[in-house]
């Protein structure tokens, strides 16, 4: 839409008038301006006031193929004219949407072979959270309800989603998390490692999940939850003993793998999901985000053989008016299109994914960072106080914020999660834009380190 120039000017004052924004405090957001996003090329957006930023975080870690892609335009253009909406409730469906679903799992293990659509991340979860316990119920085990996440874990913002997570400051918003929902600690090696090795605290928390299923009782728990890595928690990369000692103990104790790959999914860590990255297979996937990369909302389950059997096999009362919205799937086949054809997944497992490592990773030479993780195009910058002693600073989410709005003055948009600055860039960046990002984040690191210390 080209909004003419003289409501542009006067847009600010409309949305300080009419707009909440999610997740913020909307009277320091009016006190301080929003920023408008007006258009976007590539890996760069534009305010309303034509300045450029380099978005090193994929608008909200989707836009996987970059801004202004003319393909899919085109084909919603095609689809909307062809058949706005159909719904798939009553024995039927439309074309774009069952090519999606085929498309999609293509991608997934030889187990995973089902698709339900949902229109978001947060759909997703409520969605195989209701799922999870309709399957042990159709098995004769109506006890097995409870489902086990982590601490500082997300998955999305809806009652469940908010529950299912581990953000303390959201579960203090509306009495949360809702009854049958528990959490484990993280695998956060830096903040919570004490005097482990990352191999030894990978195993220790893992080792949680199992005395939670011991105490909750086995026939109790319908499933555990977690973000292969975790991305808004703070692109936290476990040890690589985590993930298999959770397969493990999810198998002994016969209750639901669910891998939340809403960030992960679709080419961010180098692999098509982020389980592949770390060897297991899930029994349901969440996805979203970069399903789309944020063209327009779609998200789904993805639900393994073991899980589809006794799903499929009787009513599952369960289901959105837009699951599977034709124009959402035409977009999103054209961005699975695009990242096949274009080797995108190839290209951040060995070519930009290493760069961006190296990259990253060289910032370790500087007085306030501790911690450099990165998989793929997702990484986590650790700062510290005194790096050698591990010791934080203070206030660790006034450190975050005062380097993201510097960064964010030079024209990189980045985000912070408390004192871990978190970059999560489209598949298609060059390597002289990594530069550019590592080198104005180095610039605002100096600048904080000189204003903070
Ligand atoms: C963003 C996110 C969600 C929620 O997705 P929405 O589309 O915002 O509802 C769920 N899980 C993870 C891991 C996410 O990052």
């Amino acid at each position: 839409m080209t909004t003419p120039n003289a409501v542009l000017s006067n847009l600010g004052a409309i949305d300080a008038a009419h707009h909440i924004h999610p997740f913020s405090d909307m009277k320091k957001l009016n006190a301080a301006g929003t920023r408008i996003i007006q258009r976007g090329e590539g890996s760069h957006i534009f305010d309303n006031h034509g300045k450029k930023y380099l978005d090193a975080f994929a608008g909200l870690w989707c836009v996987n193929i970059g801004y202004g892609r003319r393909e899919i335009a085109d084909a919603v253009f095609a689809q909307m004219n062809e058949l706005p909406y159909y719904n798939c409730f009553f024995g039927t469906t439309t074309p774009p949407t069952t090519l999606l679903a085929e498309k999609i799992v293509a991608h997934a293990g030889p187990n995973i072979n089902h698709v339900f659509f949902t229109n978001s991340g947060s759909e997703a979860t409520d969605t195989w959270f209701r799922m999870a316990r309709v399957y042990w119920a159709h098995l004769g085990k109506p006890t097995k309800t409870m489902v086990i996440g982590r601490r500082n874990g997300y998955h999305g913002s809806t009652v469940a989603g908010a529950s299912l997570g581990g953000m303390k400051y959201m579960h203090e918003q509306g009495a949360l998390p809702i009854e049958g929902i528990h959490h484990i600690g993280q695998p956060y090696w830096y903040a919570e490692g004490g005097d482990l090795t990352p191999a030894e605290f990978g195993l220790k928390v893992a080792r949680e999940l199992e005395a939670k299923i011991d105490e909750l009782g086995e026939d109790n728990v319908a499933a555990f939850v977690a973000e292969p890595i975790q991305g808004a928690g703070g692109v936290i990369v476990p040890p690589e003993t985590y993930w298999p000692e959770i397969k493990r103990i999810c198998a002994a104790r016969n209750i639901l793998l669910v891998a939340d790959e809403v960030i992960c999914g679709f080419g961010r860590t180098g692999s098509w999901f982020g389980h592949q990255h770390f060897g297991f297979e899930p029994d349901l996937a969440p996805v979203a985000k970069g399903l789309s990369s944020g063209y327009l909302p779609v998200g789904g389950v993805l639900v393994s053989d073991r899980v589809a059997k006794v799903i499929t096999s009787t009513d599952f009362n369960h289901g959105y008016t837009y699951s599977g919205h034709p124009v959402c799937a035409v977009a999103a086949i054209e961005n699975l299109r695009i990242l096949e054809e274009e080797k995108l997944v190839e290209r951040v497992r060995d070519d930009i994914g290493p760069y961006f490592a190296k990259s990253w990773s060289s910032l370790l030479d500087h007085d306030m960072i501790g911690e450099a993780q990165s998989v793929g195009l997702m990484g986590g910058l650790q700062m510290a106080f005194d790096k050698k002693t591990r010791q934080r600073f203070e206030k660790p989410d006034d450190v975050g914020t005062w380097v993201r709005n510097k960064c964010i003055e030079a024209g990189l948009i980045m985000r912070a999660t408390g004192d871990r600055m978190l970059a999560s860039p489209p598949l298609i960046i060059t390597h002289e834009e990594v530069d550019f990002m590592t080198s104005t984040l180095r610039t605002a690191l100096d600048a904080a380190w000189k204003e903070l210390k």
